[in-house]
């Protein structure tokens, strides 16, 4: 069992403030975090994934600090927002790739092409795939380790329906096997979809969290508080 635990977390860039005290847990399961454009997902994620410090507060994952834990990156799977794939790799020695970066072999990086059922289509160049294919290329990739918490930010942009749907099937297995999977989105149909728990973040701050009842009987009766953009 393993639990992120955000507490009273801030976020500056210069004085900019990105995340503002914020207090959340991310336990098991599937939890989707929510807010409009510029609400500090992706800020608040890249703490959870150890590529940010907090300014102040604590990120913790089972009560261990985050930023600077090689032992804890271990657990720790991530799907950035925008990252660079080479289209010129096979999906497969994209994998692998990260794989040794892991100091990990070929062993891992096809079991975790399986996982996303992306073996098929493992030896064919990634400028060739769909959007929903690039995505679960980088899903395998960050799950060589076999981490007990994925972290993935946005990662239905641009997706068809289809491959929607495939992902989401995708992440409620890992969040059903028991693993810790926190994914962002802008958009609330997806994130009830998905989510059995949802936390939602506005303008830097932490406005709701509960289930996608509560959270949608919250949005409709105060749709201004939740709908806001940030003054950014
Ligand atoms: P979201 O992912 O919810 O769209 P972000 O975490 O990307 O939100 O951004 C939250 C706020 O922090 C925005 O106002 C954004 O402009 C600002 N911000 C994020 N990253 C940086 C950065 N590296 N430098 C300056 N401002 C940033
Ligand atoms: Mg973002």
């Amino acid at each position: 069992m393993t639990t992120i635990e955000i507490d009273h977390t801030s976020r500056w860039f210069g004085n900019v403030v990105a995340v503002n005290d914020v207090s959340m847990t991310v336990g098991p399961g599937v939890t989707g975090l929510l807010g409009p454009n510029g609400a500090g997902k992706s800020t608040l994620i890249n703490m959870m994934a150890g590529f940010l410090a907090p300014s102040t507060g604590k990120v913790t994952l089972d009560g261990k600090a985050i930023w600077r834990n090689e032992a804890v990156y271990k657990e720790i799977g991530i799907v950035p927002e925008r990252e660079g794939m080479y289209d010129f790799l096979t999906g497969r020695e994209f994998v692998v790739a990260n794989a040794e970066l892991h100091g990990l072999g070929d062993e891992v990086a096809r079991k975790a092409l399986a996982t996303v059922e992306m073996e098929h289509a493992q030896d064919r160049k990634i400028s060739t795939y769909s959007k929903g294919m690039r995505q679960r290329v980088k899903m395998a990739s960050a799950l060589v380790h076999e981490p007990s918490v994925l972290l993935l930010d946005e990662p239905f942009n641009g997706m068809d329906p289809r491959q929607r749907m495939q992902l989401m099937e995708l992440l409620r297995r890992m969040g059903a096997e028991g693993r810790t999977v926190l994914f962002s989105s802008h958009i609330l149909e997806e994130v009830e979809q998905l989510a059995s728990h949802i936390e939602v973040i506005v303008a830097g701050r932490h406005a709701a969290s509960g289930d996608f009842r509560r959270i949608r009987r919250l949005m409709t009766d105060r749709p201004h508080r939740y709908l806001v953009r940030s003054s950014d």
